[in-house]
């Protein structure tokens, strides 16, 4: 099935965690730079550089030390899907339609 493909309409929840949530909220606070808001459509590796280092984690990422929370790949450009908070750590989720699924379940389950 293809369900996975694309935004999920029943997801709605988990998509307020994806990056570009992330980003606005940043932007938001002055952090980033003010383009950000008007570039969300896609995610610059500079503005994604500020998110990074605001999270402290951007040398662990550019280290390859940055792995998916569910199904432990390592987290690239390409692949990041969203960012978590769990227990006080920030987890990262790939792009695999599986993570997506794990993680929208997590928050579901995190919220209920
Ligand atoms: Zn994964």
């Amino acid at each position: 099935m293809a369900s996975t493909a694309g935004t999920a309409g029943t997801n709605s929840r988990a998509h307020q965690f994806s990056i570009r949530s992330y980003l606005d909220r940043w932007a938001a606070r002055g952090d980033a730079p003010p383009r950000v808001t008007s570039t969300l459509n896609a995610v610059h590796d500079d503005d994604l550089e500020v998110f990074l280092k605001n999270l402290g984690v951007a040398a662990a990422f550019h280290a390859g030390m940055l792995k998916c929370a569910f199904c432990g790949d390592v987290i690239t450009f390409e692949n990041l899907y969203s960012v978590f908070a769990d227990s006080g750590a920030v987890r990262f989720a790939c792009d695999r339609a599986d993570c997506a699924k794990a993680l929208a379940s997590k928050v579901a389950n995190r919220v209920a």
